[in-house]
Parts: structure tokens; sequence; C-alpha cells
């Protein structure tokens, strides 16, 4: 059914490991770009995108990512593994780069300090069921949503933040702490028609 990554540079790793698990997904710290290499999905978790980004320079992973998104692989974003897909960052930290290759520009730490965090009840029209719930910690808004990307779900008041690309999905906020399953299903289905399509390359 394939191998799962999560990103384990820095961030919320054990909670997407823990949730991916139960969903019944063969779940794995990624940091070296040999274990990249040996999964067909990634997962980038929340934490603080600057840190991601100077890490997976340091550790060599940022053109390795960078290539298995071209490819194709499989990404989950959340927060600031959203930061990490979009192709541009509006108040980045000095010199802070992204994976980019979601089509969306992206604002850090959008919903200001007064409310760093809050939960909200999320319209997701492309799941059926109800709504889901979403946990905002200091997360991104999306500004502004390019043509190759679709919006997956808004705020009430319209601010965008959930979108896809192809094989991309990025998330403002963490499903992994609201115990929403639906994105992570979503990417899991994605991993398994990848896995199945490249498993005869790779025997
Ligand atoms: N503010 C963080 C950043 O800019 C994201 C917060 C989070 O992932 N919960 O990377």
């Amino acid at each position: 059914r394939g191998k799962v990554g999560v990103l384990a540079l820095q961030g919320d790793v054990r909670e997407h490991v823990a949730l991916l698990t139960e969903l019944g997904a063969d779940a794995t710290p990624v940091r070296r770009p040999d274990e990249l290499a040996a999964v067909d999905g990634l997962v980038i978790p929340g934490g603080e995108s600057s840190v991601i980004d100077k890490l997976s320079r340091i550790f060599g992973m940022q053109e390795p990512i960078r290539d298995a998104i071209a490819s194709g692989m499989p990404v989950l974003g959340t927060c600031a593994g959203l930061i990490m897909l979009a192709d541009d960052i509006v108040d980045a930290i000095d010199g802070q780069e992204s994976f980019g290759g979601l089509d969306v520009v992206v604002r850090r730490n959008a919903f200001g300090r007064q409310v760093e965090s809050f939960e909200a009840e999320l319209e997701v029209p492309a799941f059926g069921g109800g709504p889901v719930s979403a946990a905002f910690i200091r997360g991104p808004v999306v500004e502004s949503v390019g043509p190759r990307a679709t919006v997956l779900a808004a705020l009430p008041d319209g601010r965008v933040v959930a979108v896809e690309q192809g094989n991309l999905l990025g998330l403002s906020f963490h499903p992994e702490i609201t115990g929403e399953r639906r994105f992570h299903e979503r990417f899991l289905a994605r991993v398994e028609s990848r896995h199945r399509t490249r498993a005869p390359q790779s025997a």
C-alpha cells in the first residue's frame, strides 16, 4: 500500500505519525535523502517554517524534496508545511526559502498575535459529511491562489485556508490535533495509487 514519510527536521512529527498509523499506513520519520527515496508520499508537519527550511538545507534535503515534488510525489503540508509548499511567502524571515510547488502566495502568522490559536468549523465541499474542525496555531493564510491551484476550504470571511494542486495538499491548520482524518485519508489514497504505478519499476 506504500510507505509514508513525515519530514522530521522540526515540528509536530509524532502527531502525524500517530494519525497515519491509526489510519493503517506504514508511516516513518524522514530526515535523510535515502529515507525520502524509500517513501511514496511525504507529510511536512507544522512547526516553524524558517527552521524547517534551514535544517532542510543543512541536511541536504532541499533539492531532494524539490525533485520529489516535481516528480509528482504526494505531499501533505500543514501550517508550516503549507508555507514550505508555497511558491511565494509574504513576511518570510530573512532569506527564508520554501520547497515550492503550490501555485499560491501565503502570509506567515496571518492571524495576528492576539489570536495565536483558535478552532473553527470549516465546510469542505470536496468532502461528503459534516464540517471539518480545524485548529489554527499561528498559521498562515493563503493570500492569493494562482491558476494551477484549487481552493479546498475558506473561513466564513473568505480567507483561504486549504488548497490543492495535483498531488499537493496544503492546510493552514492542524487536522492531526483535532482528530480530523479526511485530509490524511485523501493524501493516503494518492500515496497508494502512486505506489501502485511506481512499484513495477522499482522491483
Ligand atoms: N508560524 C509558523 C511558521 O511561520 C507556523 C506555525 C505552525 O506550524 N503551527 O512557520
